[in-house]
């Protein structure tokens, strides 16, 4: 796929699936703007990675579930960059618990980062994708987004919201030339489902049509099919990558 002098900004894109997101995109000839929140080091990797490619890359550090910081962080891009074609809305995280045992804190991480960070990156992207007449929104949701699942009462309500956020963007943007669309991977090998114990991936995977654990690059392949030209009539889509998990 082609992405020549468009940018690309993706939250999360220090490691894991939005990792994989930015090398597709920068393959294809993107520049990169990665966000994160984690050690300078691991961003720096990330950034010496997708320099591979030849095109311009950066690294952030940005909390996406911090209002005015991640407001910063997209001013300074369109300046740095001259402008963003992708915004990929992928940082999450988990704290996984019963609502028996989850507290408050608990609740509003997972909100705030899932959640509240992707309508931050929305809201300071709009006008300018709205100016530009042209762009690509894509959101990670989740499975459990759409089928819920036990113990992930707060991940899976953030990412259920992810899916209403983005039908209703879709809606707004969909005249402007600018779509708005998420991916709902199952269960994808990275830090995030290697915290699991073996007993819950050993279960996991035994459940999977496909008999396989998702790659980063599973998911990156859609994400990167979402923002071609080939996408341009596909608008407030939500597409499983699970190997047939949540059929
Ligand atoms: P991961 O390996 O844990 O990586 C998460 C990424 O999000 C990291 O780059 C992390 O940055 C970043 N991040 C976390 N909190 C942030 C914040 N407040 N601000 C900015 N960046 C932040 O996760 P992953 O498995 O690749 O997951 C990526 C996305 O896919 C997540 O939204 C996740 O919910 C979703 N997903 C994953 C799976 C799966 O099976 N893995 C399944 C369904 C959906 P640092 O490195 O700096 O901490």
């Amino acid at each position: 796929m082609k992405f020549e002098n468009k940018t690309a900004v993706i939250t999360g894109g220090s490691r894991g699936i939005g990792l994989a997101i930015a090398e597709k995109l920068a393959q294809g000839g993107a520049n990169i703007a990665i966000l994160y929140v984690g050690n300078e080091d691991e961003g720096k990797a990330a950034k010496e990675k997708l320099e591979q490619y030849g095109t311009k890359v950066e690294q952030y550090f940005c909390d996406v579930s911090d209002f005015d910081a991640s407001k910063e962080v997209v001013d300074k891009v369109i300046g740095e960059f001259g402008g963003i074609d992708f915004l990929i809305n992928n940082a999450g995280i988990t704290r996984d618990k019963l609502v028996l045992n989850m507290e408050e804190k608990d609740f509003d991480a997972v909100i705030g980062v899932n959640l509240k960070g992707t309508f931050n990156m929305i809201k300071h992207t709009y006008k300018h994708f709205m100016k530009k007449r042209a762009g690509r929104i894509v959101s990670t949701s989740s499975i459990v987004g759409l089928i819920g699942n036990a113990g992930q009462a707060n991940y899976s309500a953030s990412k259920a919201g992810i899916i209403g956020l983005t039908k209703s963007v879709a809606r707004e943007l969909a005249g402007r030339g600018v779509t708005v669309n998420a991916v709902a991977p199952g269960y994808i090998g990275t830090d995030m489902t290697n915290a699991l114990s073996d007993k819950v991936k050993e279960s996991m995977q035994a459940q999977i049509p496909a008999k396989r654990i998702g790659t980063p690059e599973d998911v990156a392949n859609v994400v990167a099919f979402l923002c071609s030209d080939d996408a341009a009539y596909v608008t407030g889509e939500v597409i499983r990558v699970d190997g047939g998990l949540a059929i």
